[in-house]
């Protein structure tokens, strides 16, 4: 649904609205964070509307994506957005090819997994993603729920599932309040790892 699914010279491509090759605010441990462009959703109070439209980001080759993951020495990958599953074919090749070296994967979804699940019946791409995911937050960033007291948790109708046996929900790293990442990059001030409503990402150019 609404995805933006592509193929470059260098075979199948993201739309990528952003990058953090390691971050700690996005998952367990040393994480490498990346937001894809585009979200057919349109939650009121969205933390990152810069990255709803289709159009935009920088198309990246999933090869690339991969080798910079694997570069990162992280923990594992997480993947935000935007929406993940509206790229679901290629950020399925994207996982499994970090998964291959050994990375664990964590998705935040705008979707419910029950709706994803549903999804999985027509769409082997979100079937593959899902196959290939670790953790995954689900649900529609609700405004008037919005919470900084669950960790990775945006709005308390979200829930953490555990998709494989990769983690437990005793990991005390998994516990405790939402953490923030402020870094300053050329002339831009990012924030990761908070809900901030309306502007998430970019807050000074
Ligand atoms: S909060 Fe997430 S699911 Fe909702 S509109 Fe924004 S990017 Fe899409």
């Amino acid at each position: 649904m609404g995805g933006r699914e592509g193929e470059s010279e260098r075979g199948p491509s993201i739309a990528v609205a952003m990058v953090v090759p390691v971050t700690e605010a996005e998952g367990p441990g040393r994480r490498y964070a990346l937001w894809v462009q585009g979200c057919p959703l349109r939650c009121p109070g969205c933390c990152n509307p810069e990255m709803l439209e289709f159009a935009g980001g920088e198309r990246r080759s999933v090869s690339s994506l991969i080798a910079e993951a694997r570069a990162a020495e992280v923990e594992g990958v997480s993947l935000l957005g935007g929406e993940p599953f509206a790229q679901a074919a290629g950020l399925a090749m994207f996982a499994e090819g970090v998964r291959e070296a050994g990375l664990s994967v964590m998705i935040y979804s705008g979707y419910t997994l029950e709706e994803l699940r549903g999804r999985a019946r027509d769409e082997p791409g979100v079937g593959r993603l899902l196959a290939a995911c670790d953790l995954l937050v689900d649900g529609r960033f609700e405004a008037a729920q919005r919470s900084v007291r669950r960790r990775f948790i945006g709005s308390d109708n979200q829930v953490l599932h555990f998709l494989s046996e990769r983690y437990q929900a005793d990991d005390p790293r998994l516990g405790g309040g939402n953490t923030v990442e402020i870094r300053m990059r050329g002339g831009e001030i990012t924030l990761n790892g908070w809900p901030v409503l309306g502007a998430r990402t970019r807050l000074v150019r």
